[in-house]
């Protein structure tokens, strides 16, 4: 007899493979068993089989979400880092520049320089910006600890916590992106074949033969659904087809040396986009249709359309989310941020990120810290160390590989675009006052945009204690 009574269990991971449970899932497409019924039938070769024919085969690539795995990944460069991140549907936990130090010897020598006559002055910069790093430790940290003494009855490791943001934010300008690094994925199998086939089409040598690990730890785990991730030639030829398309446009194959402009720009938006988002809610709550619902809209008058985002955007707790109705309004924004930022803002999956290429041609941040703790000169020294072998290796080696000895200060452009619900989550996390500085500004200058040109839907950007950008900006860099 058929049980309909409600059910609601794990297929335990431990019990089962991940690729048992994507099949046990998959089966209720077409089975009225319920899942562990299913799951006991299975083997991992019948899952297997099941995987080659409609996963591979027919292409219900779906399936294989269902399929998790949790990837230890240690002692990668940050710049490896960058594509291993670089994917939406996953989730990541790395090794972080604000609380944790770095040692002086850890640093990756890529395989474009080990071995070679490029690995030794390549080799002497990365030390000496650790090195630097070190004593700007102890500098700054020094001159932290002296602003802000400890507390009565407060314990070695409150004070530090308490004031290491002062010193380690700043500190962390001198780390290059060569700096070894851990990162914890947790991602499924169809995610994991895409950023297999990224990786082992990557120009950076350390990247592919990252690519190649993980897919050979992954098999062990789910032999069928990663087995066909290869080098794909489309990704891997993509830069220089494009490059070459270019050219007639005047765009120099070397990076352009533009100075950079502000920290967040909003390029594009529609000016009307806030009602389509409003229309869209008139479909969801009152039955209309598309069409009807925007000429509603169109037709009210500014305080009923004042209304209407009221009923929106009111009574919004400070852990909830404002509805996916906002995600019908977006915007781009040209940034241009330091390296240090710019791994931090990466994380935000839901926008559409294009970072421009790491390097040293459009300078770097100076934080105020380092000419109060009089440090100003060492740091402008080894960042002009920095750019000097990031030259050479440019020419030598190309851009690609060159980036491993770019420091975390260097400024780099990136073309973000995101919509109205997603700036909300970005802007409110991100100014937030234990937010590093750089990203406060970035958040805040974003959030004062959007208000601007979309006052009625854009006031979700507005909270209590925003400090001015102009202001945090200036207290913090030079
Ligand atoms: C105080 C602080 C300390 C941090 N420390 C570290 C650290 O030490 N190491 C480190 O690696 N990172 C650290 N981070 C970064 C953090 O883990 C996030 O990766 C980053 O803030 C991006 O936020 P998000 O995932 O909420 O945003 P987005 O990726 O922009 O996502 C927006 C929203 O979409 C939803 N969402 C997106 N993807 C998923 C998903 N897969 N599952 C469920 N919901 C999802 C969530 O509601 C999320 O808030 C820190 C962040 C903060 C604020």
């Amino acid at each position: 007899m058929t049980d309909f009574s409600r059910r609601v269990y794990l297929l335990r991971e431990r019990d089962l493979s991940p690729e048992t449970i994507a099949v046990a899932f998959a089966k209720t497409s077409r089975s009225p068993e319920p899942f562990d019924r299913n799951a006991a039938d299975l083997s991992d070769a019948r899952s297997a089989e099941f995987h080659e024919k409609w996963v591979v085969g027919y292409g219900h690539a779906s399936v294989a979400e269902h399929a998790v795995l949790h990837i230890a990944v240690e002692n990668v460069s940050r710049l490896a880092i960058e594509c291993l991140e670089s994917n939406r549907l996953v989730s990541y936990t790395e090794k972080s520049t604000r609380y944790q130090k770095w040692s002086s010897g850890a640093f990756l020598a890529p395989p474009e320089v080990a071995g070679g006559e490029l690995e030794k002055p390549y080799g002497e910069t990365c030390r000496q910006l650790l090195d630097t790093y070190a004593r700007a430790l102890e500098t700054v940290g020094g001159l932290a600890r002296a602003r802000f003494p400890r507390r009565e009855g407060e314990s070695d490791s409150r004070w530090e916590g308490r004031i290491r943001s002062c010193y380690v934010d700043v500190c962390r300008y001198l780390l290059p992106a060569s700096v070894l690094a851990n990162v914890g994925i947790t991602i499924n199998a169809r995610a994991l074949e895409h950023a297999l086939r990224k990786m082992l089409s990557h120009p950076l040598a350390e990247v592919r033969v990252i690519g190649a690990e993980i897919k050979q730890t992954a098999l062990a785990e789910v032999p069928t659904l990663v087995k066909y991730a290869e080098e794909n030639g489309y990704l891997r030829d993509l830069p220089e087809k494009f490059r070459r398309a270019s050219a007639p446009l005047g765009i120099p194959p070397a990076p352009r040396e533009d100075p950079p402009r502000g920290w967040m720009r909003l390029i594009d938006y529609e000016p009307g986009a806030e009602d389509r988002a409003l229309a869209a809610a008139g479909v969801r709550f009152c039955g209309w249709g598309l069409e009807e619902s925007a000429r509603r809209v169109r037709d009210a008058s500014s305080e009923e359309r004042r209304l209407l985002a009221d009923a929106l955007l009111e009574g919004l707790g400070d852990h909830d989310q404002p509805l996916r109705e906002l995600e019908h309004i977006t915007y781009t924004f040209e940034a241009v941020m330091d390296q240090g930022a710019y791994f931090e803002v990466k994380r935000h999956r839901m926008m559409s990120q294009t970072p421009g290429p790491l390097g040293c041609d459009q300078g770097y941040v100076t934080p105020r810290w380092f000419e109060e703790a009089g440090f100003l000169d060492e740091y402008n020294n080894v960042m002009g160390r920095a750019a000097d072998e990031y030259r050479a290796l440019r020419m030598a080696l190309g851009p690609n590989a060159a980036a491993y000895v770019v420091p975390n200060g260097y400024l780099r452009r990136m073309v973000l675009s995101m919509n109205l619900r997603e700036a909300f989550h970005f802007c409110k996390l991100r100014s937030s006052e234990g937010a590093h500085a750089a990203v406060r500004v970035l958040a805040l200058q974003a959030a004062g945009q959007i208000r601007l040109v979309h006052p009625l839907l854009g006031s979700i950007l507005q909270w209590d204690g925003q400090p001015d950008w102009k202001e945090l900006e200036s207290s913090f860099f030079r």
